[in-house]
């Protein structure tokens, strides 16, 4: 049993982190930089998604979704959590293989998922698509949901259970004592802790590589658009095959799209000119929308940002508490699909925290498998 956690980070992760410990009775601090869901967790487009991933991710993901669909009663919110599928579309035949192995691979793990080759079947479910399309794959238990309310519904619920939390206020590094975790430093001073997670996103390598841990992250900037409200047109959350499109209509009728990923070279830092798509960026993910749906071309614009990812080399995350330095928990390097994860991360991270080990299947997500890692970098999968 450990005594005062500190959390670093006040997107999803580390404030479901905080209503797992604060629910349990453990005095929690978490400490933000900025706002909550200021980040990833704000950028994101929120799909919550076990179709398409990874192997080892899936039994997270899995339970994961089990969660979400009790998380307003849990929280006593409305996260706008909605679970109508997710479509992932061959737009040519030359799609079709690796969709058709998304459906396979997550049949597999017992996931109920179909393979529609015919428009008719696609339109019945999802009458607003493109019929130029060569097939879709189809996870019914897949859904989305609403990333600020969920993220602010874990911190209210966390704050009512007696949990602390700051905002504007950045740790400037992580204090340790010998072989042990004593705090973190802020502008304000120290707050000591015994045990500290860091669930910082993309600056977790800042904070951790001082401790010896090398995080390895490609940072990858992603442009994103919101529409108007528009009438009810599309349920499912959409995808394609080389994950460089998706898009979902919000409970508030908005559609939110995202197409293409670069690298980010634009330093350490990000500020909110710095991380905005370029022209091109929007015109391709307006070009790659309104091909999926063609009634979006009619649409008002009302937003555009750019989200930054923590992508590590193989797309995986890291959920660990290292043995080396005691009261260090680590949970960073989501690779752009953390958001569903949320529930899930929490409980880990709140396990790894108090008892130093969680039931859940983390030994695929340890930070030291990227010290021995060869092969290429995994490409970037963002598809809701
Ligand atoms: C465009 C886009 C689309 C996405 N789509 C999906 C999707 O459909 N489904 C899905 O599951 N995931 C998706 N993701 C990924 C998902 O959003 C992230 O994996 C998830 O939100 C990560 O949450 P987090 O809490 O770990 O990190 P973040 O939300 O980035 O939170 C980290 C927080 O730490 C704070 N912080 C950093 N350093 C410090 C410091 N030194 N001191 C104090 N605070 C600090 C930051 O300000 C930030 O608020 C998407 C991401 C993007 C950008």
């Amino acid at each position: 049993m450990s005594g005062k956690i500190v959390i670093i980070g006040g997107g999803i992760s580390g404030c479901a982190t905080a209503y797992e410990l604060a629910r349990n009775g453990i005095a929690v601090t978490l400490l933000e930089r900025g706002d909550l869901h200021s980040m990833a967790s704000g950028w994101t487009l929120a799909g919550v998604r076990q179709s398409g991933r990874h192997p080892a991710e899936l039994p997270l993901a899995a339970a994961a979704v089990a969660r979400w669909s009790d998380l307003n009663d849990e929280l006593e919110a409305d996260t706008e959590y909605r679970r109508h599928g997710n479509l992932r579309m061959a737009l040519t035949e030359s799609d079709v293989p690796k969709i058709k192995e998304v459906v396979e691979e997550t049949k597999a793990a017992g996931i109920e998922i179909t393979y529609l080759d015919s428009i008719a079947d696609i339109h019945a479910i999802a009458p607003a698509l493109t019929s130029d399309i060569a097939g879709a794959s189809f996870c019914p238990s897949d859904g989305h949901a609403n990333p600020a309310k969920s993220v602010q519904a874990f911190a209210n619920a966390a704050i009512r259970q007696g949990a602390y939390i700051r905002t504007g206020v950045e740790v400037l590094r992580i204090v340790t004592e010998g072989e042990r975790v004593t705090g973190v430093e802020t502008a304000d001073g120290v707050v000591g802790a015994d045990v500290v997670v860091v669930a910082a996103g993309i600056y977790s390598p800042l904070l951790l590589k001082p401790l010896g841990y090398d995080l390895p992250l490609d940072i990858r900037h992603v442009p994103a658009i919101q529409t108007v409200p528009a009438p009810p047109m599309l349920d499912q959350v959409l995808g394609v095959a080389a994950g460089t499109f998706a898009g979902r209509q919000q409970v508030d009728g908005r559609f939110r799209l995202t197409a293409g990923s670069s690298p980010w070279n634009a330093g350490d830092r990000h500020d909110p000119f710095n991380v905005q798509p370029t022209l091109a960026q929007v015109q391709e993910t307006l070009a790659f929308s309104i091909r999926a749906i063609p009634a979006l071309e009619k649409l008002r614009l009302a937003q555009v940002w750019g989200g930054l990812l923590d992508q590590t080399p193989d797309a995986l995350p890291v959920l660990q508490r290292p043995s080396g330095l005691e009261g260090l928990v680590i949970g960073a390097g989501f690779s752009g699909h953390g958001f569903c994860l949320g529930p899930i991360t929490g409980q880990i991270l709140a396990d790894l925290a108090v008892h130093g080990s969680t039931e859940l299947p983390i030994d695929p997500f340890r930070i030291e498998r990227f010290a021995t890692r060869t092969g290429n970098p995994e490409a970037l999968t963002l598809h809701g």
